[in-house]
């Protein structure tokens, strides 16, 4: 049911050590983690709705979100290492049967947007856990659409790291209006926890004001069948190593 995979390649350039910030008075670092998934199938001829989920206690979250391998696992592990609080904020998904209807993609993007812009005291930054192949109605790219509204509403100081499946369809959209943008090296998706880490760890590490990331997108003009996806074999498996081997040279 999935939308056919482009494969892309995307290279995170750490510009060097910033030297020197000083962090002046201490102060947790307070980050936000939110985000709106769907894998569209746009070929189905009916729109799927977006969904909000209730929101639980920061603490519930905290303490739920530990179990298991998942993205939010890695960050709040990864976080509670490295000195930064999360904070859940508006988390939204949709079924893959057809396009997401513009009305509820709006509306949970507003909230998400809102929780954002009222936090008080203001957020140090984002996770935005985003799927990649979102198509909605009035957004062939749905995903970029989200990092466009959020970079519009916090300007363009404001730290935005978002994880990816590895099923994106990165638009060059979603990695202009981002600091970092993080895919799953996985299929099946066994790295999720792993991703999560590594996006705690950019993070922290970006808000301290030791890193600049600089992003590049390639995507050459090859579609692989689901068939030959298996990233621990075959011909996708030498080019995840090298990508490994290219993250761990920075
Ligand atoms: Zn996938």
């Amino acid at each position: 049911m999935r939308i056919p995979l482009s494969f892309v390649m995307l290279l995170l350039i750490f510009a060097g050590q910033v030297a020197g910030q000083a962090s002046g008075a201490e102060r947790r670092l307070r980050v936000a983690v939110g985000g709106l998934r769907a894998e569209s199938n746009s070929f189905y001829p009916s729109l799927a709705e977006m969904r909000s989920r209730e929101l639980p206690s920061r603490e519930e979250w905290l303490r739920d979100g530990t179990r298991g391998r998942s993205v939010r696992a890695g960050l709040i592990e990864g976080a509670a290492d490295l000195g930064l609080d999360l904070y859940p904020i508006t988390t939204a998904s949709a079924s893959f049967l057809g396009k997401v209807s513009d009305q509820s993609f709006n509306a949970s993007l507003d909230a998400l947007v809102n929780d954002l812009k009222n936090a008080d005291p203001p957020f140090d930054g984002v996770f935005l856990d985003l799927h990649g192949a979102m198509v909605v109605e009035s957004y062939p790219h749905g995903d970029a659409e989200v990092a466009r509204r959020v970079r519009e509403a916090m300007g363009p100081d404001f730290p935005i790291v978002v994880t990816n499946d590895f099923h994106g369809n990165v638009a060059p959209e979603l990695v202009e209006n981002c600091n970092v943008l993080i895919t799953y090296k996985e299929h099946p998706h066994l790295d999720t926890k792993e991703r999560g880490l590594q996006a705690a760890r950019i993070m922290a590490s970006m808000v301290a004001g030791k890193v600049k990331p600089v992003q590049a997108l390639e995507k050459p003009a090859i579609l692989i069948n689901l068939i030959h996806q298996d990233t621990f074999t075959g011909v996708l498996k030498p080019i995840v190593a090298e990508s490994r081997r290219l993250e761990a040279e920075n």
